[in-house]
């Protein structure tokens, strides 16, 4: 069984092809999704999804690219977030490539998510792009990870170096690979998750955007990520079962979705 760790099923479009999602999981062997939140004012709908689906899981969380939107305190996203089917802080992080200009609020925003989730204990959804350093500089200075008494996370959908991957590992964050992953022109991209272990990987479709490989340009949804697994068994040379079987485990491990 696969696991699509990051998809954001409650955008209208994939939300009115539920039952055709829920199908294709199904058929892909994809037993679990993780619904991840942007913006306050679509939580609802992203809790819904979650509430009536015993195999959907949600976080809560604003994204960094979502300019105008209410600002999240830390005391709103840890009230939010206290619910059994809530499993994760985000996304949230810092993109430098989508927005330019002045971003001390997205950096801002990021440090509230950091408190949230070292205050509930539930793990971080981080999103970055074109911001690796400060990325990490503001992981380090809030006490995101494992290092200083805070919780785990995941890099989602990465794109980063391996001295990016490595350096989130050491604080106890998991890396995960969306449909980037099996594009062709993305050797480097194969290359960092070539040296990722399997131990700290994830997988995720990201969807409705980044289709992977045979889809790619199509709207893509969670029943793809078996796609993605499929290419890093090929690519790592061990067969799909074990990436199917390790990043389920791995998936069970960080947002320990059973136990809230
Ligand atoms: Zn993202
Ligand atoms: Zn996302």
């Amino acid at each position: 069984m696969f696991i699509d760790s990051h998809c954001h099923i409650d955008f209208p479009e994939l939300a009115a092809r539920m039952p055709e999602l829920l199908a294709k999981m199904e058929e892909n062997k994809v037993s679990h999704a993780l619904c991840v939140s942007v913006d306050l004012p679509d939580f609802p709908r992203v809790l819904a999804l979650a509430e009536q689906y015993p195999h959907i899981f949600a976080s809560v969380g604003v994204h960094p690219d979502y300019e105008d939107t209410p600002e999240p305190s830390v005391d709103q996203l840890v009230e939010l977030s206290n619910h059994p089917k809530i499993v994760a802080i985000g996304e949230t992080g810092l993109d430098y490539y989508r927005l330019t200009g002045d971003l001390e609020w997205q950096r801002e925003r990021f440090r509230t998510h950091i408190k949230a989730s070292r205050i509930t204990r539930k793990p971080l959804i981080i999103h970055t792009r074109s911001a690796s350093e400060d990325t990490l500089r503001l992981m380090r200075e809030e006490g995101a990870g494992t290092n200083d008494g805070g919780v785990a996370g995941v890099m989602h959908c990465f794109t980063e170096s391996l001295e990016v991957a490595r350096a989130s590992m050491e604080m106890g964050f998991y890396i995960s690979f969306s449909g980037i992953v099996t594009f062709k022109s993305a050797k480097e991209l194969q290359a960092v998750a070539l040296e990722v272990p399997l131990e700290r990987m994830l997988i995720e479709t990201d969807s409705p955007y980044l289709a992977p490989v045979p889809y790619r340009g199509k709207m893509n949804e969670p029943g793809y990520v078996a796609h993605v697994a499929e290419f890093i068994a090929k690519l790592k040379g061990v067969p799909v079962e074990q990436v199917a079987k390790q990043t389920t485990e791995n998936f069970f491990n960080l947002f320990k979705p059973l136990a809230h």
